[in-house]
């Protein structure tokens, strides 16, 4: 009995995706989420969060990478590999932990739009690192990091070349939702594309999915 309930778990962990919000979900900020397939795992956003009147001392908020550390680390031993990581936009609470964050992983590739990819290079940069986010340019089409086929969808936001994914997976579809807001009038003339919306719809969204 224990054995077959055993393998039906180990089997579903095998034919679902997991999701994790490394930065919390009690407030916006310390953007930092998870999709992880088998031993595939990939990474959407690096933020920070900051400090309130009650955290005295504290300078900026990090999500917590002891998952990553854990299961990725060392190289050569680790259980789980990080496939990428996508910058849905340049706000600090999407970008901002890039610095702190990106030196304790195993390296990995990064995609984002092309001013995200600017915005995050330079901000690495300032910390003495390598400029390692790559451009993607909404018309480039879908991206393919390991088991996971992405699609960036330009949204309006108070930032230009703001992005929204599409996730596709051996398991079921995923649409992550970040920042947005509905600009008819984007100062730089780029429009909310709805399009992938909609041509997408005969794909579902998803499935299998477990909260971790
Ligand atoms: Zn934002």
């Amino acid at each position: 009995m224990v054995e077959a309930r055993k393998q039906k778990i180990e089997k579903m962990q095998l034919e679902s995706v997991k999701f994790l919000a490394l930065g919390g979900e009690e407030d916006v900020t310390r953007n930092m989420y998870l999709y992880e397939f088998q031993d595939q795992i990939l990474i959407v956003d690096c933020g920070l969060g900051f400090p309130d009147e009650t955290m005295l001392g504290v300078d900026l908020l990090l999500p917590d990478i002891t998952y990553l550390l854990d299961a990725c680390l060392p190289e050569g031993k680790a259980t789980k590999k990080i496939v990428g990581m996508l910058l849905t936009h340049g706000h600090e609470d999407h970008i901002g932990g890039l610095p702190f964050i990106l030196p304790q992983l195993p390296s990995f590739p990064l995609y984002g739009s092309p001013l995200t990819a600017a915005l995050a290079n330079d901000k690495l940069a300032e910390f003495k690192l390598q400029p390692v986010v790559q451009t993607v340019q909404f018309t480039d089409g879908v991206l393919q990091l390991g088991a996971f086929t992405i699609t960036f969808i330009h949204v309006t936001h108070s930032i230009p070349d703001a992005a929204h994914l599409f996730i596709e997976t051996p398991v079921g579809n995923f649409y992550h939702g970040a920042d947005y807001k509905f600009d008819l009038t984007p100062a730089c003339k780029r429009y909310h594309d709805r399009r992938p919306h909609a041509t997408r719809k005969s794909e579902p969204l998803t499935p299998r999915i477990r909260y971790a």
